[in-house]
């Protein structure tokens, strides 16, 4: 094994959405980063869908610019279709989404993190995590190269261990076309880590030009729904049509004739699948009495004639899948380019990672996006900038980055992860946020960039442009429930006729010209949002204080759950398990009543931590 002789402060492995945005954030930190991945011409590989956001998802990308992150800026550049998801909906839930490049994407992320100073971008597959005295120093790879390291970030995403299965037959391999890592699964369970096992699937691809677009609705884009909140002035791809298409009663019976052949219906499938992203064999099976089911064909760019079959992830055999997609009308002569498969693979189970997403046992080793049991790029990223802050905060001497509940969606996430065992592969859902309307993807800025800024990602300029939104946005707020108008004979304040829902910022600004200023469309809009909804978001941030005051109520460390009298033997059992470090999280924890927290609140408020919250 031969030593690189420069060590890193922060290694992180594989350049998916998590480690992209792991080693981007640390190396911006200061951090001498290397991002080692196995192959350098799939960095930031889109493995399924060529679309970034959507609901909650696009809240995720929105946050993970906020805090000066890349995916928001790369998908700007390389979208060739955006759409504003849920937009007839209150605007807590709007979603924005695009269908990407995603060829352009890869190489745009790659060439970004190529150019990031104190970042180094290397060809390699690491097959051990080096410890001493339970605290990482290193890692080597297959190629015979060891590094040096004070922390890793760890983000294989389904490549642990990975099985893909196409109806009877299975083989290794990280995704299709990627080899599996083996030998790093081996490695962690050496370092003490209990893995699990999940599973995922994707549709085929088919070509562009075997399929009858006649006999499809076409879905246009919209104008530009921007994901970052910075203008790089980088123009748009062109932009291009998805198109919708439906299964037919035929699709159901080939597929139904065939399920015995499905991997997950004879058993062969262990893992567990995503009961929200079901495979067309489940759909048939579990909705058997719908007669069809919606189809998406989505172009995978523009210098491509893939398309994805969105809606028909399979893990049947390829005859099987040929039959099936043959069935419906628009793809009757379609030529499949790559079969839909299945992959399991190991991931680590619930409750061995710390919410800076450290794990508990292994000082300086992060995990972040599949590998914690999540799916989907969004969620990846979440983690991966949160994982590279933490990393580089680790190695600074520095507290970690915690994002709550009530502070955005990443925080929910990463708060379930830690505090919930898994039944299926997580991902993210605007249901999931106690505080949704303060969690909007419009105001993504206002709650997070500041801890962009501190971290050292976010620069004094963008800072301050964000500083300067809030102040214009406050008095503004403050202002407009000071002047008067007079409309039908009574005195409204601004504030009033903004929240009858005949009025829009714009219509009351050209009403009105010299009582209100325009700021711009993005700035009107918060003004606007935060009178109309001004009661609702009142209430929500004075329910998210009251519930922090007992939500960061501290556990201490190693707190010994049998000495409690009066906590159910499953409470004890699952706090030790999870060990949490508040009570927010107890409660959090299924399997821990409300009468579990009381007792165990009554046995913290004699604990002086806590002093603060006996006073
Ligand atoms: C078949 C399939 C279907 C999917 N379906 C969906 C879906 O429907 N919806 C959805 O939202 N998401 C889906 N996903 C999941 C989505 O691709 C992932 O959630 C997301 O890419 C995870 O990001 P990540 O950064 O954790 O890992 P990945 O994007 O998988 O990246 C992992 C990286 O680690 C590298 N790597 C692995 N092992 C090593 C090693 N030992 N040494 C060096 N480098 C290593 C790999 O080369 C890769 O670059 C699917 C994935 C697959 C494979």
């Amino acid at each position: 094994m031969w030593k690189f002789p420069v060590p890193y402060d922060l290694i992180v492995i594989g350049a998916g959405h998590a480690g992209c945005e792991a080693a981007l954030a640390s190396a911006r930190m200061g951090l001498k980063t290397l991002l080692l991945t196995m192959n350098l011409d799939t960095v930031a590989k889109m493995s399924c869908n060529p679309a970034v956001g959507g609901i909650a998802k696009g809240h995720m990308v929105r946050e993970i610019d906020a805090l000066g992150g890349e995916m928001g800026k790369v998908i700007d550049c390389t979208g060739i279709q955006y759409r504003m998801l849920n937009s007839t909906k209150g605007p807590a839930v709007w979603g924005p989404r695009a269908q990407a490049d995603k060829w352009a994407y890869q190489i745009e992320m790659k060439h970004r993190l190529e150019k990031t100073p104190n970042l180094d971008l290397k060809q390699g597959t690491i097959e051990d995590v080096l410890i001493q005295n339970n605290k990482v120093i290193g890692v080597t790879t297959k190629e015979g190269i060891s590094y040096d390291c004070q922390a890793v970030v760890l983000t294989s995403g389904t490549f642990l261990r990975g099985l893909l299965h196409i109806g009877e037959t299975n083989y290794s391999g990280g995704r299709a076309g990627d080899q599996p890592s083996v030998a790093l699964s081996s490695s962690l369970e050496k370092l003490g880590l209990q893995l699990g096992r999940l599973k995922t699937g994707t549709p085929p691809r088919i070509n562009r030009r075997s399929i009858d677009y006649t006999l499809t609705e076409e879905q246009p884009g919209e104008p530009w729904v921007k994901f970052s909140f910075d203008d790089e002035g980088i123009p748009r791809l062109p932009q291009v049509s998805c198109h919708i298409t439906y299964t037919t009663e035929e699709t159901k019976k080939i597929i139904l004739s065939n399920i015995h052949r499905s991997p997950m219906y004879s058993g062969k499938i262990k893992g567990i699948g995503p009961r929200y992203c079901p495979s067309i064999e489940d759909k048939v099976v579990r909705f058997s009495d719908k007669e069809r089911h919606q189809i998406f064909l989505e172009p995978e760019g523009l210098h491509t004639e893939e398309v994805y079959v969105n809606g028909v992830s399979s893990s049947l055999p390829f005859d099987v899948q040929l039959q099936f997609i043959r069935s419906i009308p628009a793809l009757r002569n379609a030529e499949i380019m790559r079969p839909a498969y299945a992959i399991e693979y190991d991931y680590v189970i619930s409750g061995q990672i710390q919410p800076s997403l450290e794990c508990k046992t292994v000082e300086g080793l992060f995990l972040a996006g599949q590998i914690n049991g999540t799916s989907g790029y969004e969620e990846a990223a979440g983690q991966g900038i949160i994982a590279g802050i933490n990393a580089a905060n680790r190695v600074q001497g520095r507290p970690p980055l915690i994002l709550q509940r009530s502070e955005a969606y990443i925080g929910v996430m990463i708060d379930d992860l830690v505090t919930k065992g898994l039944d299926e592969p997580y991902r993210m859902f605007t249901s999931r946020a106690e505080h949704r309307l303060l969690l909007r993807q419009d105001n993504a800025d206002l709650r997070l960039r500041h801890y962009g800024y501190e971290a050292g990602i976010i620069d004094g300029q963008r800072y301050q442009r964000v500083c300067e939104k809030k102040r214009i946005l406050e008095e503004e707020v403050r202002r407009l429930g000071k002047i008067f108008k007079q409309v039908d004979a009574k005195g409204y304040t601004i504030a009033q006729l903004l929240c009858r829902p005949e009025n829009t910022y714009a219509t009351l600004l050209a009403q009105y010209p010299e009582s209100i200023q325009d700021f711009g469309e993005e700035i009107n809009f918060q003004i606007e949002l935060n009178l109309k909804y001004a009661g609702y978001i009142d209430r929500q941030t004075q329910e998210a204080k009251k519930l922090a005051n007992v939500e960061n109520l501290v556990i201490p460390p190693g707190l010994d759950y049998q000495s409690i009298h009066g906590l159910r033997n499953e409470a004890r059992q699952k706090l030790a398990k999870f060990a949490p470090t508040t009570i927010g999280q107890a409660q959090r924890i299924s399997g821990v009543s409300p009468a579990d927290i009381s007792i165990l609140m009554i046995a913290l408020l004699r604990n002086p931590v806590n002093d603060e919250m006996n006073s």
